[in-house]
C-alpha cells in the first residue's frame, strides 16, 4: 500500500525531498505550502543559493530540472583587505539559480509528475489533524518555522543575536572577474562581500552580497526600502571599501535586475532536535526549520539537500517495519556529524579567524594546492571543520 507523506513548505528542502520520494513508486506526496509558484516567481529574492557539486549531483540523480544556461562556477577567489590573495579551483562546478525561478519551475514540474499541492499556511493546531491523515509529516517550513514542536538542541552553539546583517542584490552591469567563480572579499573586523554570478529570469546577473558585522562600517542598508536606494547604497559601499568591484561596474548599465531583486535580513543560527511526536505520529524536520545557519558559508541549501536525501534513505530502510521514533533517531544520527561540521565552521567564520587558519589562507596565495584545498571548504564542509578545529585541537565534538 502507498505511504502518504505530507511535506510542509516548498523551498529547497521540500522540493528536494519531493523529488527523492518520486523516485520510488510507493509514496503519495502532498505539499502544503503558503505561496503559489506564481507568487514566488514574481516575489522578492530569497537567497543567493550557490549549489555546490554534491547538491548538483543529487539534483541530477533525482531528475530535477537542470539549468544549462546558468554560468558554471569553477573557482573561489579570496581577497583580504582589498588585496586578491588567490583563486582556488573547486573539484566540480557550482551554480546559482535565483530561487524564484528554481522553486517555481520545480513546483510546476512536481505538480505535473503527480505531487498534490495544497496552498495554505499550516499552523501548529492543524498538525494534530494532519497526523491522522498521513503516515508521516515532514516540516520543511524554513526559517519562519518550525511549525512542529521540535526541541531546541542546546548541544550546538546558539548565538543570542545575529552575528551578521545580510544584504544582497542581483545586478546587471557588474563585469565578472575571470575565471567565473565566487569571490569572497573580506574586510577584517567589518565583514565580507561575496560576489556571485547568478542566473535569473532576466538572464545572468552578479549578486553582491554583504555580510556586515552589526553596527560596523559595512552595515549601511538599514534604512533601505526601495530598489533605487539599495543600488545607491551599494555603489557608495563599493566606492569606499571595494574599489576593485567598483572598477568593474558600468554605471550606465548598473541596476538591480528587477524591483524585487534585493533582500535584507539577519539570521540567528539555531539547531533543533529534528523529530517529535504529534498525536502518536512521528514528525521530522529538514532544512532551515531545524538547522538554521548564517549564509556566510553558503551552506543552507546544500545542507537541506543533504539531509533530505538522508531522510529519504532512512525511510526506505524502515519501509516495512513502519516509521517511528527509531527511524527518526536513525535519520538524526546520520546527519548529526555533517550538521556539526556546517554549524561549527559557519559560526567560526563569523568570529576573528584563528591564527592557523589565517596562516593557511596566506599560504594559499603562494601555493595553488592550498588554494584549491580552501576552495573545497565550500564543497565539503567537513574539510573546513577539520581545518578549523580538529587539526588544531581547539574543539572536538
Ligand atoms: C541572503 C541569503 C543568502 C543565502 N545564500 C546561500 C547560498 O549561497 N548557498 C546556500 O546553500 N544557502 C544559502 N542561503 C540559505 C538558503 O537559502 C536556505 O538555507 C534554504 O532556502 C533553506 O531551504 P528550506 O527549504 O529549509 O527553506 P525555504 O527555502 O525558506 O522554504 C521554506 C518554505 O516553507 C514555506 N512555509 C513557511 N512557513 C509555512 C507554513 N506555516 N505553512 C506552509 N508553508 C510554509 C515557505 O513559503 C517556503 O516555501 C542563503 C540565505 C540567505 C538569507
Amino acid at each position: 500500500m502507498n505511504k502518504k507523506i505530507a511535506i510542509l513548505g516548498c523551498g529547497t528542502a521540500g522540493i528536494h525531498l519531493a523529488y527523492e520520494l518520486l523516485s520510488k513508486p510507493y509514496f503519495e506526496v502532498t505539499i502544503f505550502t503558503k505561496e503559489t509558484a506564481e507568487e514566488i516567481r514574481s516575489g522578492r529574492v530569497r537567497s543567493t543559493q550557490v549549489h555546490f557539486s554534491p547538491a548538483l549531483t543529487r539534483e541530477e540523480r533525482y531528475h530535477m530540472p537542470n539549468w544549462q544556461e546558468a554560468k558554471k562556477l569553477h573557482t573561489v577567489h579570496i581577497s583580504v583587505g582589498g588585496k586578491t590573495l588567490f583563486s582556488g579551483h573547486l573539484d566540480n562546478h557550482a551554480q546559482s539559480v535565483d530561487q524564484r525561478l528554481y522553486f517555481s519551475e520545480c513546483m510546476n514540474d512536481l505538480e505535473q509528475k503527480g505531487v498534490h499541492f495544497v496552498y495554505q499556511k499550516v499552523t501548529a493546531d492543524q498538525l494534530t489533524q494532519l497526523a491522522e491523515s498521513y503516515d508521516l509529516i515532514v516540516d520543511c517550513t524554513g526559517r519562519s518555522g518550525p511549525v512542529a514542536p521540535f526541541q531546541l538542541n542546546r548541544g550546538f552553539e546558539q548565538p543570542k543575536s545575529p552575528l551578521r546583517k545580510c544584504s544582497a542584490g542581483y545586478f546587471h552591469g557588474v563585469r565578472h572577474a575571470e575565471p567565473a567563480g565566487i569571490i569572497a572579499h573580506i574586510i577584517p573586523g567589518e565583514g565580507e562581500l561575496f560576489e556571485i554570478p547568478a542566473y535569473t529570469e532576466h538572464g545572468q546577473t552578479t549578486v553582491l552580497f554583504v555580510e556586515a558585522i552589526p553596527g560596523g562600517k559595512l552595515d549601511v542598508f538599514n534604512r533601505v526600502r526601495h530598489a533605487i536606494d539599495f543600488k545607491t547604497a551599494m555603489i557608495d559601499l563599493t566606492e569606499s571599501f571595494f574599489p576593485e568591484i567598483r572598477e568593474r561596474m558600468d554605471l550606465e548599465v548598473l541596476d538591480l535586475c528587477d524591483e524585487q531583486a534585493f533582500i535584507r535580513t539577519a539570521i540567528r543560527p539555531k539547531v533543533h532536535l529534528p523529530y517529535c511526536t504529534v498525536n502518536g505520529k512521528t514528525v521530522i524536520g529538514c532544512g532551515d526549520s531545524v538547522i538554521l545557519n548564517d549564509p556566510i558559508t553558503g551552506q543552507g541549501d546544500n545542507t537541506a539537500s543533504f539531509v533530505t536525501e538522508q531522510l529519504f534513505l532512512s525511510l526506505i530502510e524502515d519501509l516495512d517495519s513502519g516509521w517511528n521514533e527509531a527511524t527518526a533517531e536513525k535519520y538524526w544520527e546520520r546527519i548529526k556529524p555533517y550538521v556539526t561540521h556546517v554549524i561549527g565552521w559557519s559560526n567560526a567564520m563569523m568570529k576573528p579567524l584563528p591564527d592557523h587558519v589565517l596562516g593557511m589562507i596566506m599560504q594559499g596565495a603562494e601555493d595553488s594546492a592550498v588554494a584549491a584545498h580552501i576552495a573545497k571548504w565550500f564543497e565539503h564542509p567537513t574539510t573546513a571543520y577539520n581545518d578549523f578545529f580538529e587539526k588544531n585541537g581547539v574543539l572536538s565534538q
